[in-house]
Parts: structure tokens; sequence; C-alpha cells
């Protein structure tokens, strides 16, 4: 069996986000989505909020799970014994980010841990979580970019602001 697994922070999952779990779960046998719980961080939304949007998105694609992690990625995968882990490339800019993480990952899995990228789709390759945060504090449209129950919960969360 093939598993793969895409890692991010996800707050909160995008169109673009969900359209790379859609075609990441044509190519592997299993898929887990894995939500980053960055103590660090602060996120907009909870990592039990994340990872439940994440379950609701994805409630009709099977060989899909979500998952949360805290940590390094390299240990939730040695965890799980699964050493494909799949990113999605809107851009040059995610390049440079995403090569060095894949080449860190690499090196702290003495060669083991593959990357492999999907490219965004054109349509939603100007969509990231962040700007989609700053259309709902404005009271945007949401309606191209996420969810219609995503844009719910960010317009009650951010709308009034
Ligand atoms: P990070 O994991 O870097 O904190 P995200 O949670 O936003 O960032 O994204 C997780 C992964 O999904 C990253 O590989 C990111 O490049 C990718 N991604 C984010 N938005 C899109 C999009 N619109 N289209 C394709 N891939 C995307």
């Amino acid at each position: 069996m093939k598993a793969a697994i895409y890692p991010g922070t996800f707050d909160p999952a995008t169109n673009g986000h969900i359209d790379i779990i859609r075609r990441a779960a044509n190519v592997f046998d299993e898929v887990t989505v894995a939500v980053l719980d960055n103590k660090a961080k602060t996120p907009l939304f909870s990592v039990d909020e994340r990872v439940n949007i994440l379950k609701e998105a994805t409630k009709n694609i099977p060989n899909v799970k979500v998952e949360s992690f805290e940590g390094l990625l390299i240990d939730y995968c040695k965890r799980k014994d699964v050493y494909v882990v799949v990113r999605g490339l809107r851009a040059v800019t995610d390049f440079e980010y995403e090569f060095q993480m894949s080449i860190m990952n690499s090196k702290l899995s003495d060669g083991k841990l593959e990357t492999i990228y999907f490219n965004t789709d054109l349509k939603y390759s100007y969509l990231s979580s962040s700007s989609v945060k700053q259309v709902a504090q404005f009271k945007g449209d949401l309606s191209d970019f996420v969810p219609d129950f995503v844009a719910d919960m960010l317009l009650e969360r951010l709308g009034d602001k």
C-alpha cells in the first residue's frame, strides 16, 4: 500500500489545500492530512478546529484521514512508518522554502523521506490561508476560496473586527 502524509498548518484549509488532498488521494492508496500543532504560533483556529474543518471538507474522500501532530515532521513520519510527504507549490516563491525543508527532512531521515510536490491548480495559485483571513476581516466574498462552512466560521471569528 502506498501511503503519504500531507502536513501543514491549515489555518484554515482553503480550496487550494482541498484540491491538493483530492489529487493526492487519486495517486496514493491512503493520504493522512497532518495538522501541525505548533505551540510557538498563535493560529486563528485551534488545532482541533483545523482538524475538524479538514475532516468535514474531505468526508467524501474515503482514503483520506486527518490527524494532528506536534514536533518534528520526521518523528511523526517515523511513528507512522510513512516516508512520503506531499506538499503543494503555488509559485516560485514557495519553492525556496519547500526545497530547504525537503533537504532538511531528507537529512534528518538519512535519505529515507521523499517529498512529492503537487503544482497548484492555476485557479488556486493566488490562494493562501492568510489572504483568506484578510478578506474575511473586511467581510469580503469568500465563496471562491473556502467551503461555505469555513467562510461562516471565518466571518464569525473575524468579520466584526
Ligand atoms: P505551511 O505548512 O507552510 O504552514 P499551509 O498550511 O498553508 O502552510 O500549507 C500546507 C501546504 O499546502 C504547503 O505545501 C503549501 O505550499 C500548500 N498550499 C497552500 N495553499 C495552496 C494552494 N492554494 N494551492 C496549492 N498548494 C497550496
